[in-house]
């Protein structure tokens, strides 16, 4: 099959729905539809349980010694490097992401299926002689089958956020992509199976939420669901997973606080602020859309971060001169545009940005001002490039503005005084604060979200507890 067309990729074998139904795959920045996809139905999922399952229960890979399922995972982090401009050209095409951006996410996605390679081969388990002469051990075992459903906005790094360290802790899964970005991900499963996973450890199935993903999160075959999306969708793969009491780890939506204190490194709080609500065009779950800047320095920050945002190179994802570009899908175009243009009745001021005029998918680098903490803009995600700035004075009133909201996935904080730092980190209801930066991993350490954001984490051992089935086991010796 060509690169026209993407299959779903199940036991091994790139395939088309059973009723051969399609749908179409866009590229946002021409708004052309540049190839098809199979869609996925009730029975196409079904078969991919199926392979799942059956590679789970008869074949070799749950197994498998550690060291040569970390060389599985190696060779396809091999293959993904060497065929990293082919997979970032289609995260880029599918998506409207400027070529370097998608490159490093390739880079990230490389890196998930190295880590957790290695990370199952060095936290196998604990022992703990006992006082009364019992020897206590721990054991992690796979789960079984995972389904990994994953969002459009990051479409190769989020699936194999979620699909390395499942296949990595032994487990079979299937990765349902995003109905609007299919492509990278059905390259992945093409790529499994010519790095030599035994057929049916990493499934591939197209289609949309419902009926391709909503078939899987209610298959009582599958052991664990992990999802990225929407806290709305999450809410539904909750429940459907409920029926059968699969475990779900759920990475959900946000409205993230971006904190700058009137003593932070202005040129460093500046550059993270742009990075965090402007890369990706916004649509990042850990996007600083709600920015608090000290009421001393609002006047010259306010002037660097808006200087800043239109310096941004606007234009197509594969001239290297782009920052910027075109929203994913005109359904996304729309509904950013609709929070852009509620603003000015909300009574809020664009200092700069707004819908772009052109015709294209296009909100521009937009900075919002003097919108009330009800309105749609401030309060609701928007997933766009849209930050919305307030002032503070204390400490304490903007610690209560950033909490003061549903979702709790991330907050950031610029400021040079040491004491502030930690303490206003302890006190930020958010899975993760980052001072003085933005966007920086350690894959050993948690990563999920707070109310809305979220249920569970996941990163090194965390992903263990979720992906495996811990045991005790206690000996007398
Ligand atoms: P979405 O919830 O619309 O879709 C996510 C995935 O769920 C897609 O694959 C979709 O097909 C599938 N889906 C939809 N309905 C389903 C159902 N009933 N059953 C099973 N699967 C179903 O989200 P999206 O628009 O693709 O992504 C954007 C959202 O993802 C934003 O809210 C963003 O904040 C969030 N996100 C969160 C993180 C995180 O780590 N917390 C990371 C990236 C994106």
């Amino acid at each position: 099959m060509t690169d026209t067309f993407f299959g779903h990729v199940i036991d091994g074998e790139e395939v088309a729905s059973i009723d051969g139904k399609t749908f179409d795959v866009w590229n946002p920045w021409s708004q052309e539809v540049f190839a098809q996809a199979a869609e996925g139905g009730p029975e196409d999922a079904d078969r991919a349980v199926t392979s799942a399952r059956r590679a789970f229960d008869e074949g070799p890979w749950p197994r498998m010694g550690r060291a040569e399922r970390a060389g599985h995972l190696h060779a396809l982090a091999d293959l993904m490097e060497a065929r990293a401009d082919e997979l970032a050209t289609l995260d880029s095409t599918n998506m409207g992401k400027p070529f370097a951006q998608a490159k490093h996410d390739v880079g990230r996605s490389v890196w998930n299926f190295r880590f957790f390679a290695d990370h199952q081969r060095d936290h196998v388990g604990e022992v703990y002689p006992m006082d009364s002469g019992h020897h206590s051990y721990s054991e992690y075992g796979p789960a079984g089958v995972v389904a990994a459903i994953s969002p459009w906005n990051f479409p190769l790094m989020m699936a194999t956020w979620k699909a390395a360290p499942a296949i990595a802790w032994g487990n079979t899964c299937v990765i349902k992509p995003s109905e609007d970005t299919p492509a990278s991900v059905t390259m992945l499963g093409r790529l499994a199976v010519e790095a030599g996973l035994p057929p049916g450890v990493l499934n591939v199935l197209n289609g949309h939420g419902a009926p391709a993903g909503s078939s899987l999160t209610a298959d009582e075959r599958v052991d664990r669901v992990t999802f990225t999306g929407s806290s709305q969708t999450g809410r539904l793969v909750m429940a459907s997973a409920a029926t059968h009491l699969a475990p779900v780890s759920l990475e959900l939506g946000g409205k993230g606080a971006n904190i700058v204190f009137d003593d932070a490194d202005l040129d460093n709080a500046v550059h993270w602020a742009v990075e965090s609500i402007f890369r990706n065009s916004g649509q990042v779950c850990l996007a600083g859309s709600r920015l608090f800047v000290q009421s001393g320095i609002r006047e010259e920050f306010l002037a660097r971060f808006t200087a800043a945002a239109e310096a941004l190179t606007i234009g197509d994802p594969f001239d290297p001169a782009t920052k910027f570009s075109s929203l994913a899908s005109k359904r996304h175009f729309d509904k950013v545009a609709s929070y852009v243009e509620g603003v000015g009745d909300d009574g809020g001021t664009l200092l700069t940005g707004g819908v772009d005029e052109t015709g294209r998918w296009l909100v521009r680098p937009t900075i919002v001002t003097g919108l009330p903490l009800t309105a749609p803009a401030y309060c609701e995600e928007i997933f766009g490039p849209v930050c919305v700035v307030n002032t503070f004075d204390s400490e304490d009133e903007v610690v209560a503005l950033a909490n003061d909201t549903r979702y709790g996935l991330n907050a950031m904080l610029f400021t040079e005084n040491l004491s502030r730092a930690h303490r206003v980190s302890s006190r930020l209801r958010a899975g993760t604060v980052w001072v003085n930066c933005f966007f920086i991993r350690d894959l050993r350490t948690p990563f999920g979200g707070v109310g809305d954001s979220g249920v569970g984490r996941e990163g090194g051992d965390f992903s263990r507890e979720f992906f495996t089935e811990p045991k005790a086991v206690v000996m007398q010796i």
